[in-house]
């Protein structure tokens, strides 16, 4: 007997039925313009909500607001323990209401909301609490200075925040990609301009209400939705902005570093990937089989370290292959409101249009689709997940990041070659390794040209597992003890003694 489909709790259809307006200052306010922006829900394709389309004139206040923050409201002298109980707090606040952001996230993103309830709320919370523990934690060296300055100087470095820091971030975690944003940079002591993605901004307006409410002063946190070429360009151009740091795109992260050369803002990126999931004849094919398929299928394909590639031993290609096909035929597509659908829609026309096409030029590239290979139904903007065979290194459908429900299977008969093969992208942002053989995999693993290689297992993350690419796929790390470097400048001090 089917479920019956949930239905948005009040909290969520008062939410949206509100014009979202911009955070500047502590205060919600319309866009300078006075104009608005529709957000759809890609189930059906219909408006949501409308929110506020902030630009240059809105991000300038924005900046004017967490510079004054950042240089003399309370903020500035706030002590680390407090910063970690404001954090601890709005965790514990957004904790509270994982119902109504798992429904906002849903909605506006389209995942299902079985699975925004199981990881993007708890592991943004989790995200929040992490980044308390460090406020407290940050702490310079003392350094010994060598030759003949031994005994006449006494040196020491203290990590300060870098400033006010822009952040743009995608559509595919909207509330999860906030909090990986927000959280290190408050930690540290930074005050923010956040710019959601324009596809899905609600929960990072619902968010900027819980940041309210945890008492965070006024202008630490600022919040404009708009679109990338008029906010998001205003924020990385803008010559006020000490940081910017980006998820999104390579194109577009191109773009940010451009943008970014005028006043020589700090900066992080995090964007694109193709990354190699490699199974070895020897690997345990009852975990590996469902382990591909989640790999790629998790988040409808529209993950940057989606496991793209799959990389097969020869002599068990057809098993597997054959076994990833049937995970794959059985996953449950439908609008995420349904508890019994594995799998919503792509998020967007553009996104449902692009993905559309990478399996048409596969297709005319003389690849095969084992299973899928078009769209599902026919409202909304679903995809059917999509095994592909018989690829070539050169197609598009391998070369390219597709953002959705496609895998290319790939067969491989040497071992001693695959870490060429799986290094052949201009990405490095992920790779997956299955093996019973851990001095395979650790030899392997050293290898592989990518910032995170999961042995036996994908997709598992940790708000303290360091997560950024190589190559093309991005400058710096979130997530860790590595991120505190994007919010933070050394300052070595040198005294004689
Ligand atoms: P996608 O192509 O998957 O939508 P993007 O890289 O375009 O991903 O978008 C990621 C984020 O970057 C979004 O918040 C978007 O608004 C923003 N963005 C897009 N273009 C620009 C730009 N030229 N400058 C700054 N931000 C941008």
């Amino acid at each position: 007997m089917a479920t019956a489909v949930v239905q948005p709790d009040s909290s969520v259809t008062g939410f949206v039925s509100k014009t979202g307006k911009l955070l500047i200052n502590g205060k919600w306010v319309d866009a300078a313009s006075g104009k608005t922006f529709a957000t759809y829900n890609p189930a059906t394709g219909e408006v949501l909500a409308n929110v506020a389309a902030g630009d240059k004139e809105d991000i300038d206040r924005a900046v004017k607001a967490a510079r004054a923050a950042f240089e003399t409201g309370p903020w500035s002298k706030i002590s680390p323990s407090e910063r970690g109980r404001l954090l601890w707090k709005l965790a514990d606040l957004l904790e509270g209401h994982t119902e109504e952001f798992a429904q906002l996230e849903s909605l506006d993103n389209g995942k299902p909301l079985k699975v925004a309830r199981a990881a993007d709320v708890p592991l943004a919370v989790d995200h929040f609490r992490y980044y308390a523990g460090w406020a407290t934690k940050i702490e310079g060296n003392t350094i010994s200075l060598g030759l003949a300055k031994q005994g006449k100087f006494h040196a020491y470095t203290v990590r300060e925040p870098v400033g006010v820091a822009g952040q743009i971030i995608p559509w595919n975690f909207p509330l999860l990609m906030a909090a990986w944003k927000l959280a290190p940079a408050l930690s540290v002591g930074c005050t923010v301009i956040l710019k959601p993605a324009e596809q899905t901004p609600l929960t990072a307006l619902r968010l900027g209400e819980l940041i309210m409410e945890a008492g965070f002063p006024e202008g630490v946190v600022n919040i404009v939705p708009g679109f990338g070429e008029t906010a998001g360009a205003a924020l990385a151009a803008h010559p006020d902005v000490d940081k910017i740091a980006f998820t999104g795109s390579t194109e577009v992260g191109k773009l940010i570093i451009h943008a970014a050369a005028g006043n020589l803002k700090k900066v992080s990126l995090e964007l694109g990937g193709k990354s190699p999931n490699i199974i070895l004849d020897d690997a345990d094919i009852d975990a590996a089989i469902p382990g591909a398929a989640s790999a790629i299928f998790f988040n409808q394909g529209q993950t940057c370290c989606a496991g793209s590639r799959l990389f097969i031993d020869k002599k068990i290609f057809d098993k597997v292959v054959d076994g990833v096909a049937q995970n794959a035929s059985k996953i449950r597509i439908g609008q995420g409101f349904d508890p019994d659908v594995d799998m919503g829609p792509l998020v967007s026309e553009e996104q449902f249009n692009k993905v559309c096409g990478y399996l048409e030029s596969g297709k005319q590239e003389g690849a095969k689709a084992v299973t899928g290979g078009a769209r599902a139904g026919n409202r909304g903007y679903f995809v059917q997940p999509t095994v592909l065979i018989n690829t070539t290194d050169t197609m598009k459908v391998v070369q390219e990041e597709i953002f959705g429900p496609v895998l290319t299977a790939i067969p491989f008969s040497d071992i001693n070659e695959i870490a060429a093969k799986a290094n052949n992208t201009e990405y490095g942002l992920a790779a997956g390794i299955w093996t019973r053989d851990i001095k395979k995999a650790h030899a392997l693993a050293s290898k592989l040209r990518a910032g995170t290689v999961w042995i036996n297992c994908y997709n598992v993350f940790d708000a303290s597992l360091p997560f950024g690419g190589y190559k093309q796929s991005g400058w710096g790390r979130e997530m860790g003890h590595e991120v505190l470097k994007n919010y933070t400048e050394v300052k070595s001090v040198c005294a004689a003694l």
